[in-house]
């Protein structure tokens, strides 16, 4: 990113082969199956417009991402939100009982934000043979790397599998780039290509793109790993103090945890230990991002 910056004057490489191969080799697929942008909202947004028109609908878990009713909006169609199961990930049979002839996206956020939800891939295998060519799918998996239940590659085989299919995720969770602005999209070439055709060029400035490239080499993947384990292994021992304390919570494969409860009640207490939590007061608790053993200790503070 250093280097990068010797030469902003001037514009990047148009097609970001380098770092749409960069990907490509990691993941598994052909670069012609990668498109990257300045992070995966920008991305959501792309493939919204790819399939939203005036008339269309989108069906999408909710609470999730602020993004998905954003996206659907803008591009004119109508969203369609879905509630969650108990467990706080997709109710897959409810999303495919809500679609209807004027469906054209469905957006499946695994793990779920803000819930940590999880659905793993032989109930995301059967959910997709049901559902029509003609229909996106989009997986958010914006929190996928955090996932101890399956490994990280595993989802990739279902691009490969159906070609309706586009997996998102980003550079600014588990790869720590959120303020470089960076993410992917993997999905066959045919919307990959389509994605890439109708982006706005350039967007994706230089020094995002040697990050991309820099994250996806064997040190960059190395230092990711090392983070995420060490982001795992405070997420258990948050989760084992929480039960311990018998604070209801939900059961997470993300870096966060959702917290049951009064949500403004619960901000306040977080706010007095100098603790920032989200409220979901309509989904009856706070969301809590697992940091630093010292950020987390004084979060469970609150429970003692
Ligand atoms: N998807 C999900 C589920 C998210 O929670 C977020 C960020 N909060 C994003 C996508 C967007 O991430 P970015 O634009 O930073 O890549």
């Amino acid at each position: 990113m250093t280097e990068a910056l010797q030469t902003v004057n001037r514009y990047p490489d148009y097609h970001r082969t380098a770092a749409r191969t960069a990907i490509a080799n990691v993941v598994g697929v052909a670069p012609e199956w990668v498109a990257v942008d300045n992070g995966s909202g920008s991305l959501l947004h792309g493939l919204a417009r790819l399939v939203i028109e005036p008339g269309t609908t989108a069906i999408y878990g909710w609470p999730s991402f602020e993004a998905y009713p954003a996206s659907v909006a803008l591009a004119g169609g109508s969203p369609s939100p879905v509630d969650l199961n108990a467990e706080g990930a997709m109710d897959l049979a409810a999303l495919r009982d809500a679609m209807g002839d004027s469906t054209r996206l469905v957006v499946l956020c695994n793990p779920n934000n803000p819930t940590g939800g999880f659905i793993g891939i032989d109930d995301l295998r059967a959910f997709l043979s049901s559902v029509p060519d003609n229909v996106l799918v989009v997986l958010d998996e914006a929190y996928r790397e955090f996932v101890t239940a399956e490994d990280v590659s595993e989802s990739i085989a279902l691009v490969h599998e159906f070609e309706n299919v586009a997996i998102v995720r980003t550079m600014s969770k588990s790869y720590g780039l959120a303020g470089v602005r960076a993410g992917y999209v993997i999905a066959q070439e045919r919307i990959a290509l389509a994605l890439r055709r109708s982006s706005v060029g350039f967007a994706l400035n230089s020094v995002a793109d040697a990050a991309i490239i820099a994250a996806f080499s064997p040190e960059g993947l190395q230092i990711a790993e090392e983070r995420i384990q060490r982001i795992v292994a405070e997420r258990e021992r948050f989760l084992a103090a929480l039960t311990a304390a018998g604070v209801s919570h939900l059961p997470t494969e993300s870096n966060f945890v959702f917290i049951h409860g009064d949500a403004a009640e619960l901000t306040k207490r977080f706010e007095a230990q100098g603790v920032m939590s989200r409220p979901f007061p309509h989904a009856g608790g706070v969301r809590i991002t697992i940091g630093a053993p010292a950020e987390n200790d004084a979060a469970l503070a609150v429970f003692n």
